[in-house]
């Protein structure tokens, strides 16, 4: 059974999330819980947190399908320490809201490591597989710490593979594979691929060989135990251009095909699949359209 929705607003509030979702005709749905591009917000009422959970069960929608999404501003692999400083608390904070609203996940991007390396250095290579690890190393150590301050939670930090754009981490499936392995408790560690993102990161799945190949690839570097959700975008730019641009469901670089390989794939099964396409207007559409490809 598959579980398909998009990123839904939650201006407003937070309640109003799973009332959007409604309307939509999602069985699952992400949401920011605070501003994405403030660092600062109210903390949550008694009341929000109420009638969250309140239009949730309204929704018939499973807290296990919602995949809140984390705030723009963070970056768990900051080079410099006070920024990294604010980075881990605010995503502390986003933990502990995600606790407080009975959700189970966060969905992150790892972080940038922000070093500048000329394309024409003889070196290149080598400074930037270095600028990356040193990065994922601090990546790994954030939610470390983020962990250890959530002791009792059961939220799980969910990294998403990112297109790599600029000096952004997570475009390598070896790089999730990089953290996972030095997360102490892996109960709490998940991962969401974006189909734009692993497109544009350099993995094809426009065939049926392309997709199984970036699939296998995907099950033997990362493992399917950790995938915790997805998101379906098509994609503006080409295969391994390393640019992160959305485009709604057919109207991309990606085609049908993928989106179809993944309705019929159960290692897809009971995992949030989410749109964060660019026309909202035309979501209910493609969430129908969605379902129309299982066979
Ligand atoms: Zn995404
Ligand atoms: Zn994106």
């Amino acid at each position: 059974m598959k579980y398909v929705g998009a990123h839904v607003s939650a201006s407003g509030g937070v309640y109003n999330a799973p009332l959007n979702a409604m309307e939509i005709g999602a069985k699952a749905f992400a949401l920011f819980t605070k501003n994405q591009r403030q660092w600062v917000a109210k903390p949550l009422d008694e009341k929000t947190i109420d009638l969250f959970k309140k239009n949730l069960a309204l929704s018939g929608i499973l807290p296990k399908h919602v995949l809140p999404h984390d705030s723009y501003l963070i970056n768990l692999g900051h080079p410099e320490e006070e920024k990294l400083e604010k980075s881990r608390a605010a995503f502390i904070d986003e933990l502990e809201r995600c606790e407080q609203l009975g959700l189970d996940k966060l969905n992150f991007h790892p972080g940038s490591h922000l070093v500048k390396i000329p394309k024409k250095d003889p070196e290149y290579e080598e400074k930037l597989a270095k600028a990356e690890n040193d990065s994922l190393d601090v990546v790994a150590d954030s939610m470390n710490l983020a962990i250890e301050a959530t002791p009792d939670s059961e939220v799980k930090l969910v990294i998403e593979n990112t297109a790599g754009q600029g000096s952004n981490l997570g475009y390598k499936f070896e790089h999730l594979a990089y953290i996972i392995k030095r997360i102490e408790e892996k109960s709490r560690v998940g991962v969401c691929l974006d189909t734009c993102h692993t497109f544009t990161g350099g993995y094809d799945l426009r065939t049926r060989e392309a997709y199984d190949e970036t699939m296998d690839a995907f099950g033997s570097i990362v493992g399917f135990e950790y995938l915790m959700g997805m998101h379906l975008n098509d994609s503006k730019p080409p295969l391994g251009s390393h640019v992160d641009r959305h485009h709604s469901l057919g109207k991309g670089e990606i085609g049908w095909g993928a989106f179809e390989f993944i309705m019929n794939d159960a290692r897809m099964d009971d995992i949030p699949l989410i749109l964060e396409t660019i026309d909202e207007t035309i979501w209910a559409e493609e969430i129908k359209a969605l379902y129309a490809l299982v066979k």
